[in-house]
């Protein structure tokens, strides 16, 4: 192949002149294209990595935008779970508390996490991170608080309900078919002529009235022969949490020793067995081996009419029945 030789038109002359290119131009213009090359390869490297993404970069991209969102609506969840919490929590001191009168055990500071997600938005992934971490310790350790309450609370309702069916609440005897003659305190005894404490109350009834458990419990004394020295045939009964009560002067037992009974179940009939001067029930309420006026124990069936009237014959200084 021929060498290709460049002319030049000289106007002086007025012809085409051969052009002469020296070794050192010819380097000149090499090295001058390989820089321009090198630059203009650093600027199109330089952009691709900055604005063009790799499938892996691309990949990475697509990740961290799923993680994200999948933070913000974890934290949303968990928003949700912290406001029902909170609910629970305000019910059980303004409502279950309250019915026991024990103290409200949530504080007021520690019913929200104090931070929320809108406060670290802009923050990076580490930061969500720990964030959610924190969020979701604070939010453990209100439900064993509240799993700890809710244990009290049952306990309190289950001791509570044990404790209501152990207390005396009804007359032993119908209302309408006996009548209160004497009250608790010192009292002039019909048959030793003496003024005594008389530990109980007298309901005047026909023999052979149906007598009750006040309360439920299990019979410890049924019959005669307890060494209890004039109260003729009696029954005892113990309720649990220091109450006991006792029904004495029967005609006749139903019960036996050892007989669960439930409040308003029939134990035995009125009768005048013992140091009694006339038919009717003694009864009387111990409560922690001390005796205590039944009376206060008759709230269950009576009106308040009704307990002001047995009050005021309850409190009479008369002379009791035995
Ligand atoms: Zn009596």
């Amino acid at each position: 192949m021929a060498k290709k030789h460049s002319y030049r038109f000289n106007p002086h002359t007025l012809s085409y002149e051969r052009v002469v290119v020296t070794v050192r131009e010819r380097l000149k213009k090499i090295s001058f294209t390989v820089a321009f090359g090198l630059v203009l390869g650093f600027v199109f490297t330089f952009l691709a990595f900055h604005f063009i993404d790799s499938p892996k970069e691309k990949m990475m991209k697509r990740e961290l935008a799923s993680y994200k969102r999948d933070m913000r609506q974890l934290n949303t969840k968990m928003k949700r779970a912290e406001d029902v919490l909170k609910d629970l929590e305000n019910r059980d001191d303004n409502i279950y508390r309250t019915i026991f009168e024990v103290n409200q055990v949530h504080t007021t500071s520690a019913h929200d996490y104090g931070r929320t997600w809108d406060s670290i938005k802009g923050f990076g992934s580490k930061e969500q991170l720990e964030f959610t971490n924190d969020r979701i310790a604070a939010l453990e350790e209100r439900l064993y608080e509240q799993s700890v309450s809710y244990d009290q609370v049952y306990e309190l309702a289950r001791t509570q309900k044990d404790r209501l069916v152990a207390m005396p609440a009804i007359m032993p005897i119908a209302k309408n078919r006996c009548k209160l003659v004497s009250g608790f305190g010192n009292r002039y005894h019909p048959v030793l002529r003496y003024s005594r404490p008389h530990t109980g109350v007298d309901l005047a009834a026909k023999t052979g009235t149906p007598i009750y458990a006040t309360a439920d419990g299990v019979v410890t004394e049924a019959g005669r022969g307890q060494g209890r020295s004039g109260y003729g045939v009696v029954i005892v009964i113990n309720h649990g949490f220091g109450y006991q009560t006792l029904y004495a002067h029967l005609s006749e037992v139903r019960a036996r020793i050892g007989q669960k009974v439930k409040r308003g179940e029939m134990i035995g009939w009125v009768g005048s067995t013992g140091l009694a001067s006339g038919s009717h029930l003694h009864y009387e309420v111990i409560l922690n081996g001390k005796h205590v006026n039944p009376v206060y124990y008759f709230f269950n069936d009576l009106t308040p009419a009704e307990f002001e009237e047995i009050l005021e014959a309850a409190s009479q200084e008369n002379q009791c029945l035995s």
